[in-house]
């Protein structure tokens, strides 16, 4: 398969997640390059005073906090280094009513459901129901066919990987296999669906035709 038709695969399969989400009634959109997403995020971040951001190497890695605190927003990030675990709390409370919020998903389903595992619940609260409006940014390595592969991919792919980068002391950070643990440090404790786009919380989803964090 040369690069170009793995290119057209993938954006086939995006573009039908995204009808599937856009039917869901997210405002789903497709988008080649990290670069695009900057572009469409910039107006989002101009109507916002506050932005708040759900742990997420999908993001981080592509500026966008970067770019809220130049345009002058106040932040509510709690993986600041510089805080105290009663800061933290407090920054992971105020994500739950902030202007706008970014998060990324741990899988996407190309039936159009979104679906994430979270140790504390900061972000898969934040993400049903508070802040304006939510934005989920996910690469399209992201997708699974359907709700019990995106289901899968999280225990075998997402949660694993998402351990190891947290260094937290879990099976699957030592061996890559999850066993359902009880770990106390076990980042998966709650599992949110958005089946269909949440009565009052506007949200973006935009899948990105680049390989983006877990
Ligand atoms: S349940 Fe435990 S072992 Fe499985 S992915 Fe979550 S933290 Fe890892």
């Amino acid at each position: 398969m040369t690069g170009d038709e793995k290119n057209w695969l993938l954006e086939q399969r995006a573009q039908r997640c995204v009808g599937h989400l856009a039917k869901h009634r997210f405002d789903a959109d497709y988008l080649p390059t990290t670069a695009e997403v900057m572009d469409k995020v910039k107006p989002l971040l101009a109507a916002a005073t506050t932005v708040g951001f759900g742990g997420s190497d999908t993001i981080r890695s592509m500026g966008i906090h970067t770019l809220a605190e130049e345009m002058g927003k106040e932040l509510y990030d709690h993986h600041r280094s510089d805080l105290t675990y009663e800061e933290t709390l407090a920054m992971r409370k105020r994500q739950q009513g902030c202007d706008l919020f970014f998060t990324s998903a741990n899988a996407i389903s190309e039936t159009g459901e979104i679906i994430n595992v979270d140790g504390i619940g900061n972000r898969t609260s934040a993400m049903g129901f508070g802040p304006g409006r939510v934005v989920v940014v996910a690469g399209y390595n992201k997708i699974a066919p359907d709700l019990h592969a995106a289901l899968r991919r999280i225990r075998e792919v997402a949660g694993p990987m998402r351990a190891k980068s947290l260094g937290v002391e879990t099976p699957c950070a030592v061996t890559g296999v999850c066993t359902d643990c009880n770990s106390p440090m076990r980042i998966c404790n709650i599992t949110t669906i958005l089946h269909r786009k949440p009565m009052l919380t506007e949200v973006t989803v935009l899948i990105v035709g680049e390989e983006l964090g877990y």
